[in-house]
């Protein structure tokens, strides 16, 4: 059996445009991997349940800093 070592996995998470938050369907920001699956997020709703995905998850990747780098069209 090969031991694999995934301390390096969540480094390869990328955050796609396309990847969309579970509950409003909005772009995702925070992807988090727990117990029993994956669940993207949008800063809202990633906020709004924080305290429960942090205990459930073992993986919290938080792409939040990246949102005011989206373009500046109309705000
Ligand atoms: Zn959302």
């Amino acid at each position: 059996m090969t031991l694999v070592v995934d301390k390096n996995e969540s480094e390869e998470i990328e955050l796609k445009v396309s990847d969309r938050c579970d509950a409003c369907g909005a772009q995702a920001f925070v992807y988090v991997k727990g117990l029993s699956g994956e669940l993207y997020f949008c800063g809202h709703h990633y906020a709004k349940n924080e305290e429960k995905l942090k205990s459930w998850s073992f993986t919290i990747i938080d792409k939040r800093d990246t949102i005011n780098k989206k373009s500046e069209s109309s705000n």
